[in-house]
């Protein structure tokens, strides 16, 4: 059999399943990491620091995610042999139409400044966060995701992870997921080498389970990405009271009639 674990851009997907395509979210991210040295410890405040994932979500139509992470420090060498440090890791999320449409050609230093253009009104702790970033690891990102996966007949081949069910980052569940898709598939391919179970039967089982999970945490992915840069205004407190109560009003009268 073959298994498909070949990333989002997958081959054996392309080949297989042609008609599942990922999409474009309309939602970019800016990622960046600065290295928690003394001066950042200082200045940030203690959920930062701790390894909290923390969203701040302010009153215009973006977000901004910071936690800290340990890492290694050249992202290049092999993580056995690699030095690892505490870095603060942030990713700055809005709509892709809001953003310059050549900004996967820019410079490290113009992402930075582009982010720091759009908080004006933030805390200046966090532009100090921001300039302080480590140039060699800030990247855009055009977010896309998988559409609800149909049924297809099974086969001899499968897929797993990215391959099948690419997500937007915002949950924090594509790698999770895939080692769900993982374990779930070992389970069911452990019951074929035990004679327990045919070997197609194995695999639509498998993937009959894996669509169902993946369609409900795809789907909150991409509402939580989409969710990030809407412009949620939150009317004043009176008002409020006032819609709350104009609504149980329109309510009662329809009940009425
Ligand atoms: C910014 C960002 C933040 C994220 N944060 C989180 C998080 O906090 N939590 C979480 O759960 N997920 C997170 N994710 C998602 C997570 O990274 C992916 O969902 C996960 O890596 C998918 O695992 P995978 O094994 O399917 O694919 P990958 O990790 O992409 O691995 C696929 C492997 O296949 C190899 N490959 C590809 N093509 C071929 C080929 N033709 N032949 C041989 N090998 C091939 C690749 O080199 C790669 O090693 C994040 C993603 C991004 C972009």
């Amino acid at each position: 059999m073959l298994v498909g674990a070949d990333a989002s851009n997958s081959k054996v997907r392309k080949q297989y399943l042609p008609f599942i395509e990922r999409f474009d979210v309309g939602v970019s991210m800016v990622i960046g990491r600065a290295r928690l040295t003394p001066v950042l410890t200082a200045l940030l405040p203690q959920n930062f620091l701790d390894g909290t994932p923390n969203s701040i979500v302010p009153k215009s139509p973006d977000w901004l995610f910071i936690s800290m992470w340990r890492a290694p420090v050249n992202i290049h060498v092999e993580a056995a042999s690699a030095e690892i440090d505490n870095f603060i890791v942030w990713a700055y999320v809005a709509a892709t139409d809001s953003f310059p449409d050549n900004i996967t050609d820019f410079s490290a230093e113009a992402l930075c400044d582009l982010v720091q253009s759009r908080m004006i009104s933030w805390d200046p702790n966090l532009h100090t966060l921001i300039k302080q970033s480590d140039m060699e690891n800030i990247s855009p990102l055009h977010l896309r995701s998988m559409p609800h996966l149909p049924p297809w007949k099974s086969s001899a081949v499968t897929l797993l992870g990215d391959a099948i069910h690419n997500m937007t980052p915002m949950t924090g569940a594509g790698a999770n997921t895939a080692l769900r898709d993982a374990l779930l598939l070992t389970q069911k391919l452990a019951s074929v080498a035990s004679g327990h179970e045919e070997l197609i039967k194995a695999i639509s089982d498998y993937e009959q389970q894996m669509r169902a999970y993946a369609n409900e945490i795809v789907g909150i992915s991409l509402r939580s990405a989409q969710n990030a840069v809407v412009h949620f205004s939150i009317p004043p407190l009176k008002q409020r009271h006032l819609s709350i109560r104009r609504k149980n009003t329109s309510q009662s009268y329809q009940h009425r009639r």
